[in-house]
Formats: C-alpha cells, sequence, structure tokens
C-alpha cells in the first residue's frame, strides 16, 4: 500500500506544508555539518526561504535558502530531511540537532 503525502511550499516559500499543515518554517536556525553553504566547519544556517521540497518513500527533504550567522555568506543548501512519513503520518526531526545535507 503506498501513502500519498501532498507536500507545497506556502506563502513563498516560508512554510512547508505537508498533508495541509504548516510543519516547518522558515526562522529556525540549522545547525550544518559537512556542508557547501560557507567555509565555517558548522554553520548556523538562519533559513529565509524554502527553494524545494521533495518526498521519497519516507523523508520529506527541502532546500533552503539563507544566511550563515557565523560568518555572514548567503548560499542555499543541498537537501535537508526535514522530516519522515511513517504511517501517512509527518514526523518533524529535531531542528536542534547537527544536520548534514546531501
Ligand atoms: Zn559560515
Amino acid at each position: 500500500m503506498s501513502v500519498t503525502v501532498s507536500l507545497r511550499l506556502l506563502d513563498e516559500g516560508a512554510w512547508v506544508s505537508v498533508n495541509d499543515s504548516r510543519v516547518v518554517g522558515n526562522s529556525d536556525v540549522w545547525r550544518l555539518a559537512d556542508h557547501a553553504v560557507c567555509d565555517c566547519e558548522t554553520a548556523f544556517f538562519v533559513v529565509e526561504v524554502f527553494t524545494e521540497t521533495a518526498v521519497d518513500a519516507r523523508s520529506v527533504d527541502v532546500r533552503a535558502g539563507g544566511r550563515c550567522i557565523g560568518c555572514g555568506e548567503s548560499a542555499t543548501t543541498d537537501w535537508l530531511t526535514v522530516g519522515r512519513v511513517d504511517d501517512g503520518e509527518f514526523r518533524r526531526v529535531a531542528v536542534g540537532g547537527v544536520h548534514v545535507p546531501g
């Protein structure tokens, strides 16, 4: 059985919507490791806009534009996992951890 997940960007990329609920918003700070955003070993990346979303079997991924508050560099991230789909329910990953785009 396949589960259909409806994934959209709302408000010009300010929100990621899964199954018509706003689940991830911009203005979060994501700690990124092993990333191409800037030269910081760990980037403290302030999301300004989500540019793309994708869902595969289980994970909901986004690309986001924003800025590293460590060095000021602006960039767009590679794919970041923002949540998982489990029995048709969206479960958000903890933003507080370190994330590796790819
Ligand atoms: Zn930086």
